[in-house]
């Protein structure tokens, strides 16, 4: 926890994906430079850490059927992806974080004829794209996971499976060197100025340059008000599976799949565990409850018995919600919002990948390097306004509402 008052260079408020990012960028950048990074909470306590781990390349899109978009645009994102991937990767060799990357490739498992259709559209859209992939079959799926639960299936090759934990905590050890870093930390006030004051509750940082990571918090400094959606999506993991009930599962050891709806359930498989990631809420007070990640815990029991009836009654050991930030129009929050204070942010759902991506080209950004993807970077629309209200309170659950029923088994 930061105590007293401090002189930097550059101060980055957020330790996410986004925030280590920049750090590390600007580490290259400026070596000699002073950067400071403070964080409310223990680095990868939120949903840094705590997510399901896919460092996806190609596009990802939560609000249609099939995760594709338009074809421009998708190769544009997947040029990106890639980048943010490699910058991951670079750091993963250089900190001997490559247990917690492993380029394993995604899943997309569908449990319905719908879902398959969506599936095979998702090929035809990878098709156009010359991307990579692999159609799979029931036969297939259940040879992988162990279940039948799935009719059909897709892998695509170049999905990075990360333990966002173990990678998160080792990035910032690796930075240390070379960065100070502040946790537990909550900054309470900014005051912009020739300097900027970054106020903590018993201290303060000042720097010239402030570069705010924040994701959907970039709203409680008042910034992007009415634009950033909060959305909370729920995991639960079981205890370890004993050897007897691994070999009743049968399957392969490490496995991550998404569902064939955007809406369905994430299941993934680490060794002797699985974690079951399902559900969307509409939080924007961003904050959730013990007792909504209990209500939403009973679905995901219900979920992972649908799937593994083999396992009988395996209880959940862990269950969690955490902030996704999303926009209407799927747009970042990039770039210099006031003189010398810069953003990166809302992240849209894939936040491994694309935080790394904003954080690192809004080093490039503020410390005027000629890195290319910052010219589209900053080409991209900003978050498009919200519908006023009631029609966001009443309108954005009722939509999440359907958009789950469409899922149906796929949930
Ligand atoms: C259950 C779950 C599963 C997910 N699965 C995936 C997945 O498989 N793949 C994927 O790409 N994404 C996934 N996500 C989303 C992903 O976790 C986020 O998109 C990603 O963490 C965003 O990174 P970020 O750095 O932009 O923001 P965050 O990780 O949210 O980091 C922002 C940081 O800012 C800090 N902060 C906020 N306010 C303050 C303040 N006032 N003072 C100091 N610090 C502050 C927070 O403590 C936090 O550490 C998942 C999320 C959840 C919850």
């Amino acid at each position: 926890m930061l105590r007293g008052r401090y002189e930097a260079d550059w101060v980055i408020v957020g330790g996410g994906f986004a925030g280590l990012a920049a750090a590390r960028r600007l580490s290259q950048l400026v070596p000699t430079d002073r950067i400071v990074v403070v964080d409310a909470q223990r680095i990868g306590w939120g949903a840094a850490g705590r997510n399901s781990g896919f460092m996806i390349d190609l596009p990802h899109q939560l609000a249609g059927e099939n995760y594709g978009g338009a074809q421009d645009h998708d190769r544009k994102r997947i040029r990106m992806n890639r980048a943010a991937i490699e910058f991951s990767a670079s750091a993963a060799d250089e900190y001997g974080l490559q247990r917690f990357f492993v380029r394993a490739g995604k899943f997309h498992g569908a449990a319905t004829e719908h879902g398959l259709r969506s599936l095979r559209d998702f090929e035809g859209h990878l098709i156009g794209l010359a991307e990579p992939f692999q159609s799979l079959d029931a036969a297939d799926l259940k040879r992988i996971t162990g279940t039948d639960f799935f009719i059909g299936g897709t892998f695509t090759p170049g999905t990075v499976m990360a333990q966002p934990a173990g990678f998160i905590r080792g990035l910032a050890e690796g930075l240390s060197g070379r960065v100070q870093l502040f946790e537990n930390s909550p900054v309470i006030s900014v005051q912009t100025g020739k300097v900027h004051t970054v106020k903590i509750a018993e201290g303060e940082i000042a720097a010239p340059r402030l570069i705010l990571t924040v994701n959907g918090h970039l709203e409680s400094f008042g910034f992007f008000k009415k634009r950033l959606l909060h959305v909370f999506t729920y995991a639960s993991m079981t205890r370890p599976l004993s050897k007897s009930e691994q070999a009743a599962l049968g399957g392969e050891p490490h496995w991550g799949l998404i569902p064939a709806d955007p809406m369905g359930s994430t299941i993934r498989r680490i060794g002797d565990r699985i974690v079951v990631r399902n559900t969307f809420t509409y939080n924007p007070d961003m904050s959730t409850s013990e007792k909504q990640v209990a209500q939403i815990g009973v679905g995901h029991v219900r979920s992972f018995r649908a799937r593994f009836p083999m396992l009988g009654d395996i209880p959940m050991e862990f269950r969690w919600g955490g902030h996704l930030c999303l926009s209407l129009n799927s747009a970042p929050a990039f770039g210099e919002i006031e003189e010398r204070v810069f953003v990166a942010g809302c992240c849209n759902g894939l936040g491994t990948v694309q935080g790394t991506l904003y954080g690192m080209l809004v080093a490039d950004l503020a410390a005027g390097s000629n890195e290319p993807m910052v010219a589209e970077a900053l080409n991209e629309p900003a978050p498009s306004r919200l519908y006023p209200e009631p029609l966001m309170s009443i309108g954005a659950p009722l939509k999440l509402w359907a958009m789950h029923l469409r899922a149906a088994r796929e949930l």
